[in-house]
């Protein structure tokens, strides 16, 4: 029965989930009242739900908290003193509900199971309707006239609101009287019929339905309300609630309520549960048009994912659909499973809102120096989507909001817009939670922030703070460098805002749930983003080394320095494999030693060696360790079937693409450059080659074929 993945603090202790308990009761009490009794809930269905939901869970693991009191243990719903009681024929039930397919088919094999057992199931098939959010009603109709209608109240004893249900139009005072041909067309034998029609003319008859505010009219009252400057209308069932309740039948009129019936309680020996809905129908009641006779359960899981797609065009309030077994015989089997009949289910729709615990902020350095805050949650399931996440904008919202860390947060997810935190429970704050505090210090370069009187942003006091990450994580993913489709600048800067990546190690870390939440990401690019970041976790030396951005250190100075580099590791018996081994073999050097290389002079040996011996990027290797980069050397210096030939690629190529080209040369040693000049030694030429082409014929450069290239590499 628990829809959202809530995840329950792992942390907490005893004495804390007692107290969390505790709290949950109290609130969930409160407004319990507050809606059923007083028709004034201040927070929607969907946020009392999840604490319903959080209270089962908790005392489920911790069964020695439970107590007869706790509100998980009683339907709510208790009866007015302002209106006469009145006993129900029989129990108005409640409906068990489910949230996921999965639940759904689980409840259909039960089903099969009990019935099998009963060794009479041929096949299920079901009834399915959408569920109104309103008020239930049972109405009871002697020798054909409307005598009494009653609220649920607890389910076994409701109120007497008659006068007030007489103002529904909806509501007919008489029923009607059916002829015979139609109630035959429905299904009924001749008996059956003579049955209806004896009981609307000298008997009782008793029909259960839903009162429900349309929405047309409820924004209309409310548009009133507001022009007459008085109390708005918290939502359309409230509304409803409150309408029916009303000492004065005048007031019920003006609010021009609907009824729909879905159910008839007394016996006419129908055979399905369709036939009933069409039954009321012929008696002169309004059913909804929208519900179907289903073959099979994979049918009304069709219906379901319809209407929670088109619920906004039915023109009332309406939570999900309710699955019923159509077969009548089949309910005294099924029975009932303590306040619900286990014969039928709503299937809830996706909530546009969910309850957790905000446990972090974290802030990330923008464009311009200013520091934007975003929650980190406790991971919650809204609509599908599993929420972890979520921007606060900047300081102005947090104050607004007023937000603590350790705080019982609402999160909403309207459509495709990123989720949002709209507000906290107050009442369930413990006291342990913590004031959110502007950073003194820059999280992404550690320098001093500044917060300037009349501004409402904090700024990094670093001009160049965002400048040179964003670069640094650009040139990481750029072709020469890890080459990383589908990651540019602006994906990047949206990922950087999102405080989903602070390095590059970061990228290689990034989770689809994360990317789901960020606007404008749908699965299937999410996909493909995290298969190319994962398709490129190995490289050469050359380019890692490349890739890192260490400044003076271009394409060519990389590779002289892979072949230095693994030169050293080899004489030294060291192979290197990832990130952190180009430490170990840099140990055993000196900076002067750097100044022997190719291409290498002091300024760039200094900057190498600075780089490598920084604390910051010592950690950075460490990181890109742990996120499981590879770095492939050819240990073996004889595979360097290319060393000391330089190549010139000109025009395109069937078989590879040129930077692959040039990725082969350099991993065979060779040299891959950009002009020709007398020191080229091939002119690798594809289709469409120009000016390089004819250059090199100019100069007497070698000119080869793909083909010819590729069987030089061994391809
Ligand atoms: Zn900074």
């Amino acid at each position: 029965m628990v829809a959202e993945e809530h995840v329950i603090n792992e942390n907490m202790n005893k004495s804390d989930i007692k107290a969390r308990i505790e709290k949950l009761r109290e609130e969930i009490e409160r407004h319990n009242y507050a809606y059923h009794v007083l028709d004034a809930s201040d927070i929607s269905d969907a946020v009392f739900d999840n604490l319903k939901n959080e209270l089962v869970k908790l005392e489920n693991a911790n069964p020695e908290f439970i107590t007869p009191t706790s509100p998980s243990q009683r339907v709510g719903g208790q009866p007015l003193d302002k209106f006469e009681k009145t006993k129900h024929s029989s129990p108005m039930m409640s409906i068990y509900d489910v949230f996921e397919e999965t639940e759904l088919k689980d409840w259909e094999n039960q089903l099969k199971k009990i019935l099998i057992e009963a060794g009479i199931l041929a096949k299920l098939d079901y009834y399915a309707e959408l569920k109104m959010d309103g008020l239930a009603m049972s109405l009871i109709y002697k020798n054909g006239e409307f005598v009494r209608g009653a609220t649920r109240g607890d389910g076994k004893i409701g109120e007497n609101v008659t006068n007030n249900l007489r103002t529904i139009k909806a509501i007919p005072l008489k029923i009607r009287q059916p002829k015979i041909e139609e109630l035959e067309k429905i299904g009924l034998n001749e008996q059956q019929s003579v049955n209806v029609l004896q009981k609307i003319s000298e008997g009782e008859i008793e029909v259960r339905g839903e009162a429900i505010m349309p929405l047309s009219v409820f924004e209309k009252l409310n548009k009133q309300a507001l022009a007459d400057n008085k109390a708005i209308l918290a939502n359309p069932r409230n509304a409803a609630a409150g309408s029916i309740r009303q000492l004065d039948s005048r007031v019920t009129a003006s609010r021009q309520l609907d009824f729909y019936v879905y159910d008839i309680i007394t016996d006419f020996g129908l055979l399905n549960h369709e036939a009933e809905h069409k039954l009321a129908g012929l008696l002169g009641f309004k059913v909804l048009t929208q519900n179907k006779y289903c073959h099979d359960l994979t049918e009304a899981i069709k219906f379901h994912h319809h209407w929670e797609k088109s619920r906004q065009s039915v023109g009332f309030d309406c939570d999900g659909c309710v699955i019923v077994v159509n077969n009548l015989g089949y309910w005294p089997k099924l029975g009932i499973v303590g306040k619900g009949p286990r014969y039928m289910r709503a299937y809830k729709f996706a909530a546009p809102q969910a309850v957790t615990k905000l446990k972090e902020v974290v802030w990330q350095v923008g464009r311009t120096g200013v520091l934007t805050p975003t929650a980190i949650l406790e991971p919650v399931k809204l609509q599908g989507v599993t929420i972890g996440r979520t921007t606060l904008h900047n300081y102005d919202e947090i104050k607004r909001l007023d937000i603590k860390l350790g705080d019982t947060v609402i999160v909403e997810r309207a459509g495709d817009v990123i989720p949002k935190i709209i507000g906290f429970l107050k009442d369930l704050r413990t006291g342990q939670e913590k004031i959110i505090e502007l950073p003194k210090f820059c999280p992404v370069c550690g320098s001093k922030t500044e917060l300037k009187a009349g501004e409402v942003a904090v700024r990094c006091l670093n001009k160049n703070c965002y400048a040179v990450k964003m670069r640094g994580l650009r040139h990481w993913v750029s072709k020469g460098a890890a080459n990383i489709e589908g990651l540019g600048p602006k994906i990047l800067e949206q990922l950087w805002q999102a405080g989903l990546i602070k390095d590059i190690a970061d990228l290689y870390t990034l989770k689809k749930d994360d990317l789901l939440s960020l606007e404008g990401f749908r699965e299937k690019s999410v996909n493909n983003l995290l298969v190319s970041v994962a398709a490129k976790k190995e490289m050469s030396l050359a380019k890692f080394i490349y890739a890192l951005g260490i400044r003076h250190v271009g394409e060519e100075t990389a590779i002289s320095l892979q072949d230095y580099l693994v030169g050293v590791a080899s004489a030294n018996n060291i192979t290197i494999n990832i990130p952190t081994d180009i430490l170990k073999v840099i140990n055993y050097q000196k900076v002067e030693d750097f100044f022997e290389i190719d291409d290498v002079g002091e300024v760039v040996a200094k900057s190498i060696f600075k780089w490598f011996k920084s604390e910051e990027h010592i950690s950075l290797l460490k990181k890109l360790d742990s996120v499981k980069i590879k770095i492939l050397v050819n240990k073996d210096n004889q595979n360097l079937v290319l060393k000391g030939i330089s190549f010139v690629l000109t025009g395109s190529f069937e078989s590879l693409s040129r930077n692959e080209a040039k990725d082969k040369i350099r991993l065979l040693g060779g040299q891959a450059s950009e002009s020709v000049s007398k020191k080229t030694d091939y002119l690798v030429a594809g289709h469409e080659a120009g000016s390089k082409l004819a250059k090199a014929l100019k100069l007497g450069v070698k000119i080869l074929t793909e083909q010819d290239f590729l069987k030089m590499i061994g391809l």
